[in-house]
């Protein structure tokens, strides 16, 4: 995995705006931020995409949704509203094969996909 882009991010080995770590994630601000507040948070273990998640790893799944809940409390975004989005294989739109939550705000999201 040593050629993964957001494990060495999250190893400190590539450049990157980190806004927050602990000892399951990290979260860093996204290059091409598409809101004013945009961050990926992504698992320290590195799991290709979401169908590479399992049971073992309910856990986990859980903990970045909060760490999803805490930033986004911390960027003052929680009570007028965000977006957490996870795009999986190539049809979901995944450009990075470690699995990431892209949260999204700052602004109105007008995109309503369901
Ligand atoms: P996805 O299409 O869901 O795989 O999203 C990948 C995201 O990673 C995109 O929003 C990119 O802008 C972002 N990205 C790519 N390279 C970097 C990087 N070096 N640092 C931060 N974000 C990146
Ligand atoms: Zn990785």
């Amino acid at each position: 995995m040593e050629t993964c882009l957001f494990c060495q991010i999250a190893k400190r080995e590539r450049p990157g705006k980190i806004v927050y770590e602990d000892e399951q994630s990290v979260a860093f601000e996204d290059i091409h931020p598409k809101a004013p507040v945009h961050i990926l948070i992504v698992p320290r273990q590195h799991i290709a995409t979401l169908v590479d998640a399992n049971e073992a790893d309910d856990r986990l799944l859980g903990h970045l949704l909060l760490v999803a809940n805490r930033i986004a409390r911390q960027v003052g975004i929680a009570d007028r509203g965000f977006r957490v989005v996870i795009n999986c294989n190539s049809e979901g739109g995944q450009a990075v094969y470690h699995l990431h939550l892209h949260l999204l705000g700052g602004r109105p999201l007008t995109w309503h996909p369901a």
